[in-house]
């Protein structure tokens, strides 16, 4: 088992998922008192959450490509950054170290077309589902379509996250306008929906709604243990 490093803090809400999904997968395939190899270099968000605010992403692309490197001094033998939005400074990080970077976007095109879906919704921070860093990387790498909620839905559900699901509160009414707007992309085509922000999954599951939901927590978590145990 190779050890897995994790670039978490953002939210720790979910980095606290990602723990459970990394520990659980091991698990399963181990049993036992098995778990997972990993090092865990948590941030402070509210330090990443102003840079986002102000465009600052290069100054924040720089702290997160420090970030890996002390993981690999801690003996990280790959990267995983646990969030979708911070990806967009994947490049940075990428550059920054020799060990794989294993990308929060191909684990889950993977998922998407294993059950051949070719058109799928999006739902993240406005980072997520206003830059191309996301869905340019599922359009070009992967040829699917890619469908957003519309501006004032895209506000809230950022407001959502930012206001709600990184502070660890978990409202009735802000799960039913998720579903809400689900329903609007299923109508406008989505065939699937995204999940693309590592604390939606602690709002809504797949018992939720009858539309196929990819969890990006999930399925990156998973990837990065089916990784560490490859042979
Ligand atoms: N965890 C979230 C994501 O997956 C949002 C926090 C952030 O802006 O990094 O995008």
């Amino acid at each position: 088992m190779k050890t897995i490093g994790l670039i978490g803090g953002m939210s720790w809400e979910s980095s606290v998922s990602y723990y459970q999904v990394l520990n659980q997968a091991v698990k399963q395939r181990f049993g036992g008192l098995h778990s997972a190899k990993c090092v865990l270099y948590s941030v402070d968000f509210a330090e990443i959450a102003a840079l986002q605010k102000a465009d600052q992403w290069e100054t924040a692309g720089e702290i997160l490509a420090q970030t890996a490197r002390n993981l690999v001094a801690a003996g990280a033998e790959c990267i995983v950054l646990c969030t979708n939005t911070m990806h967009l400074v994947a490049t940075a990080i990428e550059q920054a170290v020799e060990v794989p970077f294993i990308h929060i976007v191909d684990p889950t095109a993977a998922a998407i077309q294993q059950q051949q879906l070719t058109t799928i919704g999006l739902l993240g921070t406005r980072f997520t589902m206003e830059h191309d860093f996301y869905a340019g990387r599922l359009r070009q790498r992967y040829g699917l379509a890619v469908v957003t909620p519309e501006p004032e839905q895209r506000d809230e559900i950022h407001r959502i996250i930012f206001d709600e699901l990184c502070l660890g509160k978990i409202e009735a009414s802000s799960k039913a306008y998720y579903l809400a707007v689900i329903n609007d992309l299923v109508a406008g085509g989505a065939q699937g929906i995204i999940l693309g922000c590592t604390e939606i999954g602690l709002l809504i599951n797949q018992a939720d709604c009858d539309v196929p939901l990819f969890d990006t927590t999930l399925l990156h978590g998973q990837a990065a243990v089916a990784w560490s145990l490859a042979k």
